[in-house]
């Protein structure tokens, strides 16, 4: 089972404790900190109130359930499932297994006036699935019983999968058949492909296999109006796209129950590399080259001065690194050196003619190969990290991480910015904050910005909520300033809700809020999130 306030299984949960390495490198840069106290499971299901709805045999009012379902995994949701104080929890939870549970459970919601938070792997990191505070009673409905591949269409590459399937069952019950998805978003041990779609997710390899719109091919929806199948096409000029409607609706319009998407055979080859260009600028201009002539990269990461140096003093084996720098150093990466991660997935040939390009490239802009080590390191480590913010808790630190994406020509100054922004957020409190960057989904018009921010707990969770409630705030202001989205990939929720409008604009929104109305005339799906 998910542990109930962290990240991974309570089985077979990774422990990733802070090396002491690390945490001398933190203490250097932001203090040493004090752990904040944890609550335990069972002080929080003490204070989990009666129910407002009456016992059904549609859904649960048992007390973990609600518990469990009560938060996501942003820093505010972090917070609330360490310190038990959780405010708000669904009045009941179901669990359907297919489609017509799905639209009794919706029906049943709409003759009793009850809100509906569709519910797929909880791994939200910006509020999308916590009831609001006022309102009418909450049911939420976890999709995860869904979990099947339902077909493989293989002439046609489209596999249809239960809304509720997560990445390594959605992963390995296409491998059996020799295909893949190829959609890794960090998540992706337990994020689910309807959540992926109702987020608008994008995955670590989304340069081979594309973001999950363009995986997303068809499927049907339930909703309080009724159900919509949406049929698959190669393409089609019919008007608007009704894929377009659900997309990034996070539960507001309905319950996508199934998934149909687009699949490759498994690749022949796949691996990843490292090299180092000797400066951000020369990093910068190297994977803009790479991406804008088209190289068959499954991934590309290009980390900043700062990151690159938290990724090695993080990497352990400080001997090796001492070596490696020394190594980088003479051949002209020394201090202001920034890391290039990539990957080549693909045939034999594709990858072989891919790989020797972007070195040429690469070369070209000063970069220096780093031997096949770093390369599989991240590979081995890439869904690992997010268990690092149990470590730094456990060290009396907040991780948060903010992102969005810009055009090219913005691309520089809104990376120094918004880091800028962050770092300074808690000066006025005497506080440093060690906030780090890299560009991890680039495009030919320009990339998405992934900033990392670690903080110290304050004394008090609410003195931690409150520095997030900063940092946040900084960020997102000056992700507004550079004219970047308000999310690339984690989506709107309630953290980017009063963000959206700017985004959008006025009459933007009112058709939003219209379409949303054709579904939901009472606003009963997923209310006060993506609209402010
Ligand atoms: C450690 C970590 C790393 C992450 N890395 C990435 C990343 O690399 N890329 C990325 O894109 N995101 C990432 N995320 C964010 C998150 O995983 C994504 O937003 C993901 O798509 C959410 O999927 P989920 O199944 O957990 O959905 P949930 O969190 O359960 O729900 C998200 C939203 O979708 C709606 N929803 C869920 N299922 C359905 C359904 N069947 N029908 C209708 N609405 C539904 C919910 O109502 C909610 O509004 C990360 C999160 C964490 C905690």
């Amino acid at each position: 089972m998910k542990r109930w306030n962290g990240w991974g299984d309570d089985e077979n949960a990774l422990d990733y404790t802070l090396s002491g390495a690390g945490r001398n490198f933190l203490e250097s840069l932001i203090g040493n900190s004090t752990p904040l106290q944890d609550a335990s499971l069972e002080q929080v299901m003490a204070s989990v109130p009666a129910s407002r709805l009456p016992p059904n045999i549609l859904y649960s009012l048992g007390a973990e359930d609600r518990l469990r379902h009560a938060r996501g995994q942003s820093l505010p949701d972090w917070l609330a499932l360490r310190s038990g104080e959780f405010g708000v929890f669904p009045d009941a939870v179901a669990f359907p297994e297919s489609s017509d549970q799905v639209q009794s459970l919706l029906q049943h919601a709409a003759a009793h006036q009850i809100d509906v938070i569709p519910y797929g792997g909880g791994t939200s990191v910006v509020g999308h699935i916590n009831p609001e505070i006022i309102g009418r009673p909450v049911l939420t409905i976890d999709m995860t019983r869904m979990d099947k591949l339902i077909n493989l269409d293989k002439q046609s590459q489209i596999a249809t999968f239960g809304a509720g399937t997560v990445g390594p069952q959605v992963e390995s019950q296409l491998a059996v058949e020799g295909y893949t998805l190829g959609h890794y978003p960090q998540s992706w041990e337990l994020s689910t492909i309807g959540g992926w779609v109702a987020s608008r997710s994008s995955g670590q390899q989304s340069m081979r296999y594309g973001r999950i719109e363009q995986m997303f091919a068809g499927g049907r929806i339930e909703t309080l109006k009724g159900q919509l199948d949406i049929p698959t096409f190669p393409a089609s000029s019919a008007g608007p796209d009704l894929r377009e409607f659900f997309l990034g609706t996070e539960g507001r319009m309905g319950i996508i129950t199934e998934v149909k998407v687009r699949v490759t055979p498994l690749p022949e080859q796949e691996s990843f590399h490292v090299l180092f260009f000797p400066n951000w600028e020369a990093g910068l201009a190297a994977v803009r080259e790479i991406v804008q002539n088209k190289m068959q990269l499954s991934m590309m990461r290009l980390s900043n001065r700062i990151e690159t140096i938290t990724q090695l003093k993080l990497a352990g084996g400080a001997r090796i690194i001492a070596l490696l720098e020394k190594f980088l150093a003479l051949r002209g990466a020394g201090d202001d050196k920034v890391m290039f991660t990539f990957g080549v997935t693909g045939s034999r040939g594709q990858c072989k003619s891919a790989l020797s390009l972007t070195r040429k490239i690469s070369k070209c802009h000063g970069g220096v190969g780093a031997g096949p080590v770093l390369g599989k390191k991240w590979e081995h480590s890439r869904f690992r990290t997010p268990y690092l913010r149990h470590g730094l808790w456990e060290s009396g630190y907040a991780v948060d991480t903010m992102e969005t994406a810009i055009d090219w020509a913005r691309v520089p100054e809104a990376v120094d910015g918004i880091q800028a922004d962050i770092t300074n957020a808690l000066q006025d409190q005497g506080e440093a904050v060690h906030a780090f960057t890299h560009l991890s989904h680039l495009y030919g018009q320009g990339s998405s910005i992934y900033t990392t921010y670690v903080f110290r707990c304050g004394k008090t969770y609410e003195e931690t909520y409150n520095r997030w409630k900063k940092l946040k705030a900084a960020g997102a202001e000056a992700i507004i300033r550079f004219g970047g989205t308000i999310s690339h990939q984690h989506g709107v929720g309630k953290d980017h809700a009063r963000y959206l409008p700017i985004e959008k604009g006025d009459l933007g929104i009112a058709a939003i809020q219209g379409l949303i109305e054709v579904f939901d005339p009472h606003q009963q799906m997923n209310p006060g999130k993506l609209l402010p």
